[in-house]
C-alpha cells in the first residue's frame, strides 16, 4: 500500500501487477528490491533506494594505479578450540622482539601489527576464530587477507577446523596452515596433512599449493617460518592501498572506558587517518581527539593496514561497521543520525537473504547465478549423498555450491556463514542448536529440515525450476 500511495495508484492495481509476476501479496506485505523495481516500472516509475543506499552514501573514488603503495597483509587466526590460536597470537605478540622493537605490545586493542627482521609488516586481528571473522563478513566487512588455520598435531582435523576452512573458502581468503604443538611427543603432523589431502587440500609437502608450517606456539619453533609463508602468500595477493587521501576502514571493536569515553579500535584500509579528522563510523561520529597504537604510544597519523584505537566518537560503533573521514563535521553527524534512525526502524532491512521459495523467481529475473548451500546432517553418508545429488542439479544458468557441509546440528556459526555468503541451510535429520534459530530469524536465513533424502532433492529441484509452492 505504501508504494501504491507513492505512485498514486490503487492497492489492487499493485496486487494484480504482482500477481502477473507470479507473486501473491497482501496490502501490508513488504516487497523486495527487485519486485519493487519491476512493479514500479510497470507504472512508469523508477525506484531509487535511499535506505539501502545510506550505508553506501560515502562513495570512495577508485584509486589510480600510480597512487597505490604496497600495504601489510591483515591476518585472522582460526581453528578448533584448544588447538592453539590464542597461544600463537600471544607468542607472535610477545616475540615481536624479532624486529628488535623496544616495548612489547601492551594493549589488547583487537588487532596488532608486527614487524619482521627484514622490515616487512603483518597485521593480526586479535579476535581469533571463524565466528568473529564471519560475523564481520555478515555485516559487509571483508577485512582479512589471509587466514592462518591452526591445527593441533596431536589431535585430528576437528569439526571446527572444517568450519574454519569452509568459512575462509567462502570468503575467498587464502589459507596458510599452522600445524601446532609439534613439541609434544604425540604430535603427528603427517597425519594431519594426510587428513587435509583427503579433503582435497594438498599442502606443499604433499605436492600441493597450500602453504603449511609445523610450529609450536609454546616454544616458538617454526613461528618465524610461518610468518614468512604468510608474507609469501601476501606477495601473491599484491596488496596495495593509497595512503595519500582521507581515511576509510573498518571498526574492529569499541567500548566505553570510564575515564576516557568511547574507545574504538579501527583498522585503516585506505588513506591516512589524522588527529583532528571528522570520523563517521556506523551510526556514530566525532572528531578524532587522540590515537594510540597497540603499544600505548600516541601517534599522530595512521596509514593503511594500521590498527589504532581512537578517542572522540560519540558512541560505540559495532565491529564490522565501516568508518569514513568526512570533510565536514556536520555531514558526519547528519549521516550518523540518519543511520541510527534507520536502524531503529527495524522493519527497514537493507539486506534480505535468499530463500528456497525465491530461487525460481530470482533465476527468472536473471540476476541469480549461484546457489550457495550449507548442508548439515546426522551421518557422513547422507551428507555425502546429498552433496552429490545437489551438485548434479547445477544447470547452465545456475551453479549449486555446497559452501560448507558437516555432521552435527545447525549452529550459530552456520547461520552467520549463510548470512555472510547469502546461502540457505539444509538440515538432514538435524535441527538448529542453541541460538541458531534466533539468529536465523533475525538474519532472515532460510533453514530447511528434511528426513527423507528424496524430499530434499526434489524440493531443491522444484525450487530451481521455479515450481516450489510457497511454504504456508
Ligand atoms: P585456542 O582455544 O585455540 O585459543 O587454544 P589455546 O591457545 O588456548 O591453547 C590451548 C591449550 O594448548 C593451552 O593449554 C596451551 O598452553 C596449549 N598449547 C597451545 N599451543 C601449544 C604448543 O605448541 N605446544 C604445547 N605443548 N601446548 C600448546
Amino acid at each position: 500500500s505504501e508504494i501504491a500511495t507513492m505512485m498514486d495508484v490503487s492497492t489492487t492495481e499493485i496486487i494484480s501487477a504482482c500477481m502477473s509476476l507470479g507473486i501473491m501479496v497482501t496490502m501490508n506485505q513488504r516487497l523486495d528490491a527487485e519486485t519493487l523495481s519491476i512493479v514500479a516500472d510497470e507504472f512508469g516509475y523508477e525506484v531509487e533506494f535511499v535506505a539501502a543506499d545510506l550505508e553506501e552514501t560515502i562513495k570512495i573514488a577508485a584509486d589510480a594505479e600510480k597512487d597505490l603503495k604496497p600495504r601489510a597483509p591483515i591476518v585472522t587466526v582460526m581453528g578448533h578450540v584448544d588447538h592453539g590460536k590464542t597461544s600463537l597470537l600471544d607468542y607472535v605478540r610477545e616475540a615481536n622482539v624479532i624486529a628488535g622493537e623496544s616495548g612489547g605490545i601492551t594493549q589488547h586493542i583487537g588487532a596488532y601489527g608486527v614487524t619482521l627482521k627484514d622490515g616487512q609488516k603483518i597485521t593480526f586481528l586479535d579476535t581469533p576464530g571463524h565466528e568473529a571473522f564471519t560475523a564481520m563478513r555478515a555485516r559487509g566487512a571483508q577485512v582479512t587477507d589471509i587466514a592462518v588455520i591452526v591445527i593441533a598435531a596431536d589431535d585430528d582435523i576437528m569439526p571446527q577446523t572444517k568450519e574454519a576452512i569452509s568459512h575462509a573458502q567462502a570468503a575467498n581468503v587464502p589459507i596458510v596452515f599452522a600445524i601446532n604443538k609439534i613439541d609434544r611427543s604425540a604430535a603427528n603432523p603427517d597425519k594431519i596433512k594426510e587428513g587435509l589431502s583427503q579433503m582435497n587440500l594438498l599442502v606443499e609437502d604433499w605436492g600441493g599449493k597450500i602453504q603449511s608450517q609445523d610450529i609450536s606456539a609454546k616454544t616458538g619453533e617454526g613461528v618465524e617460518e610461518l610468518l614468512e609463508k604468510v608474507l609469501l602468500e601476501a606477495e601473491l595477493l599484491e596488496l596495495k592501498a593509497n595512503p595519500d587521501k582521507i581515511a576509510n576502514g573498518t571498526v574492529v571493536e569499541a567500548f566505553l572506558d570510564k575515564g576516557r569515553g568511547y574507545v574504538s579500535t579501527i583498522l585503516v584500509q585506505g588513506g591516512t587517518l589524522k588527529i583532528g579528522d571528522y570520523v563517521l563510523a556506523g551510526t556514530h561520529s566525532g572528531k578524532v581527539k587522540a590515537m594510540q597504537d597497540e603499544r600505548g604510544n600516541s601517534i599522530p597519523t595512521a596509514g593503511p593496514a594500521t590498527p589504532i584505537s581512537i578517542l572522540g566518537l560519540d558512541g560505540a560503533p559495532q565491529a564490522g561497521d565501516k568508518f569514513n573521514v568526512l570533510e565536514d563535521e556536520r555531514d558526519a553527524k547528519q549521516i550518523a543520525t540518519k543511520r541510527s534512525q534507520l536502524r531503529r526502524e527495524q522493519s527497514v532491512r537493507t539486506q534480505r537473504h535468499i530463500t528456497l521459495d525465491e530461487i525460481g523467481r530470482r533465476i527468472a529475473l536473471g540476476d541469480f547465478k549461484e546457489l550457495n548451500i550449507i548442508l548439515k546432517g546426522d551421518v557422513d553418508g547422507s551428507v555425502e549423498a546429498l552433496t552429490d545429488s545437489f551438485q548434479k542439479l547445477s544447470t547452465e544458468e545456475i551453479q549449486v555450491n555446497i559452501i560448507h557441509k558437516g555432521v552435527g546440528a545447525i549452529t550459530e556459526s552456520d547461520v552467520l556463514l549463510a548470512s555472510a555468503s547469502d546461502a540457505i541451510i539444509i538440515g538432514f535429520n538435524v535441527r538448529p542448536m542453541g541460538n541458531a534459530r534466533d539468529v536465523a530469524e533475525k538474519e532472515e536465513i532460510d533453514i530447511r529440515m528434511y528426513s527423507i533424502i528424496y524430499d530434499a532433492i526434489n524440493d531443491l529441484k522444484d525450487a530451481m525450476e521455479g515450481m516450489l509452492s510457497p511454504e504456508i
